[in-house]
């Protein structure tokens, strides 16, 4: 779950008793080693970790005793040992003693899934809905019925540890506001402060962020420190640059619009004002009108529709993603692009046309293909992007979610 390097281990130098100091590090090697168990390797004895985080043996052990009390940590069967001493016993993280709740408010729906530290579903809900121009006031109610449905289904003894909103527009600050979503048409929004009062979230954190940046965190997650241009298809199309499994943000956190790179600058106006941008030929509404559709109708099925028009709206579609990717791979060199969001399904449909204008258009194709492949995380990666933040913040600093070890 959590992705990056890990900070070192710290020992108190000489022996400083400074209380202060002491409690600092004891926080500082007590996410360290939650670290290390939500790593998503093979799960870990406290030797093992002892080993990897250059802790004593001792140390470990009293750390491992806090994450199995406050709830985070599970202790599996000791395995039998070859040798003498004692068994390992092999530890994971804790299944169903936290709710990570993930929100999402995108243009064609709303979606709430909650997990626990394993990553496993806890409980789920996706609303259609049409949010194109709309009022947020609405909406934000809509989301907190939908929050509180959700979180009711949950056994009341599951603590929420914090709630994480997927915006389909620019997010600089974990707190908000959102500032601009082109479909919804909303500026200004204080989404965070809004759901804070929501009673099932009340007293608990709730950040925000960009639904593609999370989708290509859940993506990083999956693929571990790879590098990749990721790409989500939705009404409109956002995207994030992964550098060895880190999303890079930008200055602001504003990196990755590449739904607004311009294809054609006399092609038909975007949501956004400008002219031609690539969501206007690529984006699911674009897709649907060039195929004859109706807007409500799921653009996933273009993959088995068949027909001219939809040939057709397909072959346009991946034009234009390849020529503006051919721009970010010319600017960013990077080799390998992942299609999430409707693009995932589309993948086989839609990467022959990518193909032939990146081969036109990147300078360095001859040595260096791009690689294009379809996301690996299922429906709604940027809910599970969402709730994994919420997990990762857990972890960073696990003394501040329980009272019992801090
Ligand atoms: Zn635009």
């Amino acid at each position: 779950v959590v992705t990056g390097g890990q900070p070192a281990a710290q020992r108190i130098p000489g022996g400083s008793t400074d209380p202060a100091r002491q409690q600092s590090l004891r926080r500082h090697n007590l996410a360290l080693v939650l670290a290390h168990i939500l790593s998503g390797g093979p799960a870990p004895s406290r030797a093992d970790i002892a080993g990897q985080v250059g802790l004593t043996r001792t140390t470990v052990s009293a750390l491992v005793e806090d994450l199995v009390q406050a709830r985070l940590v599970t202790e599996l069967p000791a395995l039998r040992s070859r040798t003498a001493g004692r068994p390992a016993v092999p530890l994971v993280p804790a299944a169903g003693t936290l709710a990570a709740v993930g929100i999402e408010i995108n243009v064609d729906f709303l979606g709430v899934r909650v997990l626990d530290l394993a990553g496993e579903v806890l409980a789920e809900k996706v609303l259609a809905g049409d949010h194109r121009s709309s009022d947020p006031d609405r909406v934000l109610r809509s989301v907190a019925t939908l929050v509180t449905t959700v979180l009711g289904r949950l056994d009341g003894d599951i603590p929420v540890a914090g709630a994480c909103v997927a915006l389909p527009g620019l997010v600089d600050s974990p707190a908000g506001p959102l500032r601009l979503a082109p479909h919804l048409h909303w500026s200004g929004v204080d989404v965070a402060g809004r759901l804070a009062t929501v009673r099932a979230l009340r007293g608990v954190p709730v950040r925000l962020a960009n639904e593609a940046t999370l989708a290509a965190q859940a993506e990083a997650a999956r693929r571990g420190p790879e590098s990749f241009l990721y790409v989500s298809g939705e009404v409109g199309i956002g995207g994030a640059l992964v550098r060895d499994g880190r999303v890079r943000l930008g200055d602001h956190g504003w990196a990755g619009e590449i739904g607004h790179l311009t294809v054609d600058p006399r092609g038909p106006e975007c949501d956004c004002r400008a002219t031609g941008c690539l969501e206007v030929f690529a984006g699911q509404d674009a897709l649907r009108r060039a195929a004859g559709w109706e807007l409500d109708r799921p653009v996933a099925e273009l993959s088995t529709a068949g027909g001219p028009a939809v040939v057709e709206a397909l072959r346009q579609a991946g034009e234009a993603l390849g020529i503006a990717l051919a721009g970010a791979v010319n600017l960013l060199d990077v080799q390998q692009i992942v299609l999430g969001g409707c693009f995932a399904p589309l993948a086989a449909e839609l990467v022959p046309a990518i193909d032939a204008e990146l081969r036109r258009r990147v300078l360095s194709a001859a040595w260096a293909p791009v690689q294009v492949q379809a996301a690996v995380v299922g429906d709604y990666p940027a809910l599970t992007g969402a709730a994994t933040a919420v997990i990762d913040a857990v972890a960073a600093d696990p003394a501040s979610w329980s009272a019992r070890i801090a």
